[in-house]
């Protein structure tokens, strides 16, 4: 679960590592009080979406005076912001963080995550802050500094040093400091709020050597929100993908992607493996749908509607290996989801397991058209035939 920009930053205010003042506008009469609570010239304006590359998509303005102030809120709030990471329609900018600007001097990079080789929580530094850290790490990697944390220890101090002292030029004393009380400070919220990442980028060096968030990503490991409950309201489905929130209603796996073949599968490595085949077929995958191993019919006919509404999608293929949802159940709730949604694609279906025959004729006998592979190999090869 992403949080946005202003959430991680009150999480950050609360955990001792220092942000800039700000205040949250949703309209933009709020604005014209804010510049006199907030300290300025300058101000920054950033529009609060949970894509990233605000900065370059012009979604973080300077502001030199109160009006500039407005204007720049005007010119945010309620419209579509184009980044990046978020597509070329852009998402709708719902929300406006105004702050004071911050002095930079220098701009690192902090983030944590869990590093998936080591199984361990992982520090990253960098003194290459403000950039995309991917690039950094493509192009310069010595530039990319980590310490991996045995959680039964903890964070040490050492480790702090290890990478402050892995900058070409190491800060003041003052800002070592701060440095060190911001990295202990992000590895105690990363573990206590369940987080999937934590990122400051950059993370401020001031003219007057305090060390400040300038930025704020935190995600939160969405299988651990049942034991942080107090998160749950930080959740904005305003951001989502619409069938993405769909299918978080039904309770499916679902994942939208950027190809044409809607796939429909019980099982996540199943699902994985039918997306690799749809590639090796030549096609890109349009989703990860796992209906879930006990998938019941009502399930099945949600997963299917969310795929049908998907306009992108040029052909479905249905992968099931009926275990403890038989083939049966399945074929049904295909036929009641088909039922409810004019079906233009072709529908590709492979079934195995469970009560096979009786689902394959149920779907032989409905009057709708399905190409039934014996196989995935032929299951693949009809997908190509569809969109080559
Ligand atoms: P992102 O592009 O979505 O990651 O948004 P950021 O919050 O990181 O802002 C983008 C860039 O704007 C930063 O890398 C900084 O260079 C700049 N910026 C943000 N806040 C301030 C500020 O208070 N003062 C100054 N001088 N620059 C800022
Ligand atoms: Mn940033």
């Amino acid at each position: 679960m992403k949080l946005h920009e202003f959430q991680a930053k009150d999480i950050f205010k609360k955990s001792g590592i220092p942000i800039p003042n700000g205040q949250l506008v949703t309209a933009v009469d709020q604005a014209t009080n804010v510049a006199q609570i907030i300290n300025g010239p300058p101000w920054m304006i950033k529009a609060q979406v949970h894509a990233g590359g605000r900065g370059k998509g012009g979604g973080v303005k300077m502001a030199h005076s109160p009006d500039e102030v407005v204007a720049s809120v005007e010119a945010l709030l309620h419209k579509p912001l184009v980044t990046k990471q978020t597509g070329p329609d852009g998402v709708i900018v719902n929300q406006v963080l105004i702050e004071e600007g911050v002095e930079i001097d220098r701009e690192l990079y902090l983030s944590m995550v869990v590093d998936r080789s080591t199984a361990m929580p992982t520090m990253i530094f960098s003194q290459a802050g403000g950039m995309e850290i991917e690039e950094v790490a493509a192009k310069s990697p010595e530039l990319v500094l980590k310490e991996y944390i045995e959680p039964s220890v903890g964070w040490m101090p050492y480790q702090a040093r290890n990478l402050i002292y892995g900058l070409d030029l190491p800060p003041s004393p003052e800002a070592i400091k701060g440095l060190e009380s911001v990295m202990a400070n992000v590895y105690k919220l990363f573990m206590s709020l369940d987080c999937s990442l934590v990122e400051i980028n950059p993370l401020v060096i001031t003219k007057e050597m305090k060390v400040i968030a300038v930025d704020a990503k935190i995600s939160i490991d969405e299988n651990a929100l049942f034991r942080q409950k107090e998160l749950l309201e930080l959740d904005d489905p305003r951001e989502k993908d619409p069938l993405e929130l769909m299918a978080e209603e039904y309770r499916l796996s679902y994942i939208r992607l950027d190809g044409n073949i809607g796939a429909m599968v019980n099982g996540a490595g199943l699902a994985m493996a039918t997306m690799d085949v749809i590639k090796l077929a030549g096609a890109e995958p349009a989703n990860f749908l796992d209906v879930g191993g006990g998938a019941s019919e009502e399930m099945i006919t949600r997963g299917f509607e969310i795929i049908l509404k998907d306009k992108r999608v040029k052909a479905i293929l249905i992968n099931i290996f009926g275990g403890i949802l038989r083939c049966d159940v399945l074929a049904r709730g295909v036929l009641a989801a088909a039922k409810k949604s004019s079906i233009q694609v072709p529908l590709i279906v492979r079934l195995e397991g469970t009560n096979v025959e009786e689902g394959r004729e149920i779907l032989k006998n409905s009057e709708l058209e399905f190409l039934v592979a014996r196989d995935l190999a032929e299951a693949a090869e009809l997908v190509s035939k569809q969109v080559l």
